[in-house]
């Protein structure tokens, strides 16, 4: 018998040390637990719960209907490319050319190229933590370090000082989410500007992502309009999944200095070539601002609002909870540290992280979030209000008497 010199196949180096994302795990074991007949209500989702507005749908069953079934240009769709363009120009004051834009396919692959674009081995990433772990797992994928900067509870954003601290001659970049994901915090433009002062001396560039831009509850600051003077590098994120409710179908786009552009159509000509072409046509009836289409999206925001303010009182009403009402996007991160380490629930459950919490949700109360650790954040836990008013009302309850301290002396 000849001894094969065969070895069992094993991933590169770089792919073991990637993570799947934490949320995109949890959801799917939401699915399976409600797929299987639990009652399952889920606050891990990172999607709007309403559909993508009627005219948006009839956009694209006419592109269907046209044909426009074809590849498209690499970097999208011209038209789709000078809509993007002039808003971004609008919100910022920054003029921008249409080539400036490439369409995506979704917000999360503007940012993988954009991680592609500038990280050589050993970069250094700067995340002001917690953030969206694909961040992390992105600079990852492009060789680079990650260097997490912790932000106050108190207010949830980067400080001057905090990332004074952070830069090295290594830091080759800054994400910066606002509104934020996890924490909902919104940055004004006296903060991005503050920050953008901090950054004037050094070679560092800056990626915001804004796809929670549209649903705000305060006036959301633009880092261009606070730092104009940093355009030539700084690349903004965006795109239709949040604002429209079209997270399926995967549409978002990356803007930045010209030259590194035409090095993003490059990558994105190697990856993916293009968006769904029917995607484009839905995604350019949108941005058109057809007033159906803002209308509707005026009303998910207001809906969204009073979501925030019932699921903000409920988990408040919890001993041991902290929960300020963030400023944007559709998530609250309360503070559990209080509840850790004392009998909860009926059972008397002691709990020692926000990760047993959160598992301990899933399985007694069937209440579906994500643990701060998945954020970088350990004690705290997300909780998604992209759901329905009674299906928020009752899983409250159910994590209000599943947290609830255990009644002594029984
Ligand atoms: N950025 C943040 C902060 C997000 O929360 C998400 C979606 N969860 C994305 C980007 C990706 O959005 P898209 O669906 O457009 O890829």
């Amino acid at each position: 018998m000849s001894v094969s010199s065969r070895r069992a196949l094993t991933g590169s180096f770089r792919a073991r040390h990637i993570e799947a994302s934490a949320s995109m795990a949890l959801d799917a074991r939401a699915k399976e637990l409600k797929a299987a007949g639990q009652p399952i209500i889920s606050f891990g989702v990172g999607e709007p719960d309403f559909p993508t507005p009627e005219p948006v749908k009839q956009a694209a069953n006419r592109a269907l209907a046209d044909d426009a079934t074809h590849y498209t240009t690499v970097s999208g769709d011209p038209v789709l490319r000078r809509l993007v363009a002039e808003r971004t120009a609008e919100v910022t004051g920054v003029p921008f050319t249409w080539q400036q834009v490439i369409a995506t396919s979704g917000a999360k692959e503007a940012l993988f190229i954009a991680m592609q674009l500038l990280c050589d081995p050993g970069d250094e990433v700067l995340l002001p933590a917690p953030y969206w772990v694909s961040y992390a797992e992105q600079a990852k994928m492009a060789a680079a370090n990650v260097v997490a900067i912790d932000t106050p509870p108190s207010t949830w954003k980067l400080t001057p000082d905090a990332l004074r601290s952070a830069l090295t001659p290594r830091s080759r970049a800054l994400v910066l989410c606002t509104p934020s994901n996890p924490t909902g915090a919104v940055y004004s433009d006296a903060d991005l500007a503050a920050l953008a002062e901090v950054l004037a001396d050094h070679n560092v560039a800056v990626v915001v992502d804004e796809v929670y831009a549209r649903i705000s509850y305060v006036p959301v600051g633009r880092w261009l309009r606070a730092a104009p003077h940093m355009a030539d590098r700084s690349f903004i994120v965006d795109g239709v999944s949040k604002a429209y409710a079209m997270t399926g179908w995967r549409l978002g786009w990356l803007v930045g200095p010209p030259e590194l552009m035409q090095m993003a159509s490059a990558v994105q000509s190697h990856l993916t070539s293009h968006p769904s072409s029917i995607t484009q046509r839905a995604a350019i009836y949108a941005l058109e601002s057809q007033s159906s289409v803002e209308t509707t999206v005026n009303e998910m925001v207001g809906v969204f609002r009073q979501r925030r303010d019932a699921i903000v009182a409920g988990l408040t009403a919890i001993d041991g909870v902290k929960c300020a009402p963030p400023e944007g996007a559709f998530y609250v991160f309360p503070d559990v540290r209080g509840l850790l380490g004392r009998p909860l629930g009926p059972k008397g459950r002691v709990l020692n992280s926000s990760n047993e919490l959160a598992a301990y949700l899933l399985d007694d109360a069937l209440v579906a979030t994500v643990p701060g650790e998945a954020f970088g954040t350990p004690g705290f836990v997300r909780f998604s209000y992209a759901l329905a008013m009674d299906q928020l009302h009752e899983g409250v309850e159910r994590v209000q008497a599943a947290l609830k301290p255990k009644p002594s002396g029984h």
